[in-house]
């Protein structure tokens, strides 16, 4: 009785035991060239651009010269951003993977990024879980961790990240013209699938549609093949037809929608509108949506066929507000659209 409580005991070190200090250093300080006796960085600058990392009041970064500095910050809170069920590396991956879309969106390349993360408690396999979810997503996309906060509330990560363009060639929201093609880098209503499948109990962290709403990947290698060649762009967090919206507004153009768009080959659903919504207003799915004009089309699909992807035309621009055709039951949406005229 008493030796199982002492095993209970060691694996919850509370906040307090532990010390936000050494919990930052035992889980999210990493290898960043030469080290000084506390195991910080303290150096003229790595190959990463830091000049001085995670451990000083600040970090000191050197962007690469001629490019500008794209920085965007996204939180994620329990139970309304991911499940408090949701496995650690998971919830570790996905709070990175949002903000990577972002940089995506911009045609950016990720460089840093700060991470302040708050916790109930300091349960060390949950954080050991949490940070190879993010330490794995960063690594593949080359990104560094140099700087945070840790704090004692209900679980919630908020993560700034920080990403380089050369000088004039980023990617915006409002270069589309009438006539140029609207397109997605994938299909969509994966992630709203999944988000159904967990809430009806589904657990299976291999399930394509579970996966696509817990481990999404950010289209990063897109976004930056497709600087130059698209008019303007953004990644799809609130949903389709919202983020279509938001795309027309800023570059005030309307949009002609083809009657269908691509599914995501394993979502089920009851019926065709249920299938329609979860396509058009789930969210989450973390793809590009982009405007190409007509002369740009090919090029850009070699672009992306050279990373192995594919843009799937949806429709045009068009100089009328407001967004048209799409599917049937797109009547009944036209209040989604209000933004967009
Ligand atoms: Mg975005």
């Amino acid at each position: 009785m008493l030796k199982s409580r002492r095993v209970a005991v060691d694996r919850l070190l509370t906040m307090a035991a532990l010390g936000e200090f050494d919990l930052i250093k035992r889980c999210f300080v990493r290898a960043l060239g030469s080290r000084d006796a506390d195991g910080y960085a303290r150096h003229e600058q790595d190959a990463a651009g830091v000049v001085l990392g995670p451990g000083d009041d600040g970090a000191v970064l050197a962007p690469r010269p001629g490019h500008q500095l794209v920085v965007s910050a996204d939180t994620s809170n329990v139970g309304v951003h991911f499940p408090a069920d949701a496995p650690a590396d998971a919830i570790g991956h996905r709070a990175l993977a949002v903000n990577l879309s972002d940089l995506a969106a911009m045609g950016a390349v990720p460089r840093w990024y700060t991470l302040a993360l708050t916790l109930p408690d300091a349960d060390a396999e949950w954080l050991d879980d949490f940070a190879t979810g993010l330490h794995r997503l960063a690594d593949l996309h080359g990104i560094t961790l140099v700087g945070g906060d840790v704090t004692r509330g209900p679980l919630s990560i908020s993560i700034t990240v920080m990403g380089e363009v050369p000088a004039g060639e980023l990617i915006s929201r409002h270069g589309a013209r009438p006539g140029d093609v609207l397109a997605v880098t994938g299909p969509m209503g994966g992630a709203h699938g999944g988000l159904e499948l967990w809430q009806q109990g589904q657990r299976d962290m291999g399930h394509p549609l579970i996966a696509a709403y817990l481990l999404p990947e950010p289209r990063v290698a897109a976004g930056q093949c497709l600087r130059g060649l698209v008019s303007a762009g953004l990644d799809i967090s609130d949903g389709l037809w919202a983020d279509l919206g938001h795309l027309c507004l800023a570059s005030g153009v309307g949009a002609q929608l083809m009657p269908s768009v691509p599914v995501a080959p394993d979502l089920a659903t009851a019926t065709e509108s249920a299938r329609d919504a979860a396509v058009w207003h789930g969210g989450d799915d973390y793809e590009l949506l982009l405007a190409i004009a007509p002369g740009q089309w090919d090029v850009a699909n070699e672009a992306m066929s050279s990373i192995g992807g594919k843009l799937y035309p949806i429709g045009e621009c068009t100089s009328t507000a407001g967004i048209h055709g799409g599917p049937s039951s797109a009547g009944g949406w036209q209040h989604f659209a209000g933004d967009a005229s």
